[in-house]
């Protein structure tokens, strides 16, 4: 289970998707509806942006989700939650959340994964403030997403809509 907010989905999130799938046959993205947060996206839209950027992975099913984690984990059967970390700034709340989480349900074991370096300071944050004033993210999102923020923010935030190779990268 990897759970997040994707508000939007980025190649750093991508990158913990394709790792997850080395390790597990399936991987189910949660997007969470925390009607307490406010998104730039709507959940139709985080959850196709998933769909579109991962549509050529095998066993990556894209799910929406309210309240706890825990529960929802238990009515899907699902025991592992997969959380990436990039800087140390992610640890402490990554490590409150696992404990809190494994208090909840000690049979749920979270695992934390580390992206690409080029995807380290990425964050759907900063691709937001960029885009939003009319910067270039196309190094860092799919085209779906470039699409998407050019429509939200009515400018032309990306060029060049390739995608990157991450795994074959030896960072
Ligand atoms: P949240 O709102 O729960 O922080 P996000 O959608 O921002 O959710 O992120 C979901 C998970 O993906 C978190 O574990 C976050 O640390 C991780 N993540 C986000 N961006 C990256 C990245 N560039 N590299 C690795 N992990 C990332």
């Amino acid at each position: 289970m990897y759970p997040g907010s994707f508000d939007p989905v980025t190649y750093g999130h991508l990158n913990i998707i394709e790792r997850s799938l080395q390790i597990f046959d399936r991987v189910v993205v949660a997007v969470l509806d925390n009607p307490s947060k406010q998104t730039l996206f709507t959940m139709e839209e985080r959850m196709h942006m998933i769909r579109e950027s991962t549509a050529q992975c095998h066993g990556v099913d894209v799910d929406s989700f309210q309240g706890l984690l825990m529960d929802y984990m238990a009515n899907r059967e699902a025991c592992v939650v997969v959380r990436g970390l990039r800087a140390v700034s992610d640890f402490e709340y990554e490590f409150q959340m696992a404990l809190m989480n494994r208090k909840l349900n000690r049979k749920v074991q979270t695992i934390f994964l580390l992206p690409s370096l080029k995807y380290i300071f990425t964050s759907s944050s900063i691709i937001k403030q960029v885009t939003r004033f009319g910067g270039n993210a196309a190094e860092f999102v799919p085209p779906v997403v470039c699409r998407m923020l050019k429509e939200k923010f009515g400018k032309i935030p990306a060029r060049g809509n390739v995608r990157p190779e991450t795994l074959n990268n030896p960072e």
